[in-house]
């Protein structure tokens, strides 16, 4: 898939920002104005059919919303941006002269909703921003891309808002930095911009959420920007004032891709070379280790005895984790490193116990 850009603004972070829900004409064009004399939006959001977790509570005021985008953009020139997830709000939408469509985490879940829209959108040349599903599966994510393609669309882009998760944590949706990483490694052209709003959750962890996105050198950030976000309709614990808005953009650090002074490139490249001959000799190193798995392999067969040993698993972690934190490794890296190793282990014994 060759995507093009949906935004053309080259000064990065594409910054896109305005309320979770349109309210009232008053909540919206208030908050407009005042990201309008703040200055550096590139597109205005505002979400007029809100899909809701529970039945009544507040689903957007609906199609009525989509005078006040029109009013947004005749009198502030913002381009103007909305979620829509089926045929009938891509009608309105488009009639309406919203400029940019997204397609929200709920549905970007279900391939039918996905396609029904992508046939809806077929023979515009609207640009359309995916945000991740709900669950964490990349190729879901890449399918909905694809669906869009496939019905003659190309500018699209990607937005990462964090996955749902059972286990408790400080966000609100937990950020999987490997999938964007992932997107940007196969679609070098997709725009992908970070929502720290919908990761976080609240307020707090918005900056920091932000500035890793920008660290991994996202294109921009989504933020939800509301004029009252104590009386919001919805999502109020995670939208700041326009003004927190612009705090928030100017206290982000801005890394460049690539090093201008050569002095500060040759640092980086030796650094990088001693990266790459550690990451070899691990290599080597696993290597070696699977070759005595494949022993073990031969001496379990040998003497009949099972591949998996729960209790001596448990103790390898246990005493890995411990010694991982005195290295400075995390828990979670130390569990998931050991995971994948005793896996490759255990398939490299089966081979070996079962060769006839
Ligand atoms: C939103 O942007 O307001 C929204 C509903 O987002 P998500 O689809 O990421 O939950
Ligand atoms: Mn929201």
């Amino acid at each position: 898939m060759q995507f093009q850009r949906v935004f053309e603004s080259s000064n990065k972070p594409i910054l896109i920002a305005g309320p979770c829900s349109a309210e009232t004409e008053r909540q919206v064009m208030n908050t407009a104005e005042e990201l309008a004399s703040l200055g550096g939006v590139d597109a205005f959001r505002a979400g007029i059919w809100k899909p809701r977790t529970r039945p009544g509570s507040f689903e957007g005021v609906g199609s009525e919303g989509l005078k006040w985008l029109s009013k947004v953009k005749a009198e502030f020139g913002f381009r103007t941006t909305t979620e829509i997830a089926n045929q009938q709000q891509v009608h309105e939408a488009l009639e309406a002269g919203v400029d940019i469509l997204w397609i929200g985490a709920r549905t970007t879940v279900n391939p039918f909703s996905v396609q029904e829209i992508a046939d809806a959108l077929r023979g515009s040349d609207v640009p359309v921003m995916v945000k991740n599903p709900i669950n964490p599966d990349l190729e879901l994510w890449i399918g909905a891309l694809e669906r869009l393609y496939n019905a003659g669309l190309s500018r699209i882009a990607a937005v990462h808002r964090g996955f749902s998760g059972q286990r408790k944590t400080e966000f609100r949706n937990i950020p999987i930095w490997e999938y964007p990483l992932e997107l940007m490694l196969r679609f070098p052209e997709l725009q992908i911009i970070n929502d720290p709003s919908h990761i976080c959750g609240n307020r707090t962890l918005l900056l920091s959420v932000a500035q890793k996105a920008m660290d991994l050198n996202f294109d921009g950030i989504m933020l939800e920007t509301h004029i009252d976000p104590d009386n919001a309709w919805s999502d109020s614990r995670q939208q700041v004032i326009p003004m927190r808005w612009k705090e928030i953009i100017n206290s982000l650090v801005l890394r460049e891709e690539n090093a201008a002074d050569l002095s500060v490139k040759t640092d980086l490249e030796h650094l990088r070379k001693q990266i790459d001959e550690l990451d070899f000799e691990v290599l080597q190193l696993l290597g070696e280790r699977m070759k005595i798995a494949d022993k073990i392999g031969s001496f379990k067969r040998a003497h009949n005895i099972s591949i998996f040993q729960s209790e001596r698993w448990a103790e390898i972690l246990r005493q890995s984790v411990i010694q991982g934190d005195r290295l400075g490794l995390s828990t979670e890296f130390i569990s998931a490193l050991l995971t994948a190793v005793h896996q490759e282990s255990i398939n490299h014994q089966a081979k070996i116990m079962n060769k006839d």
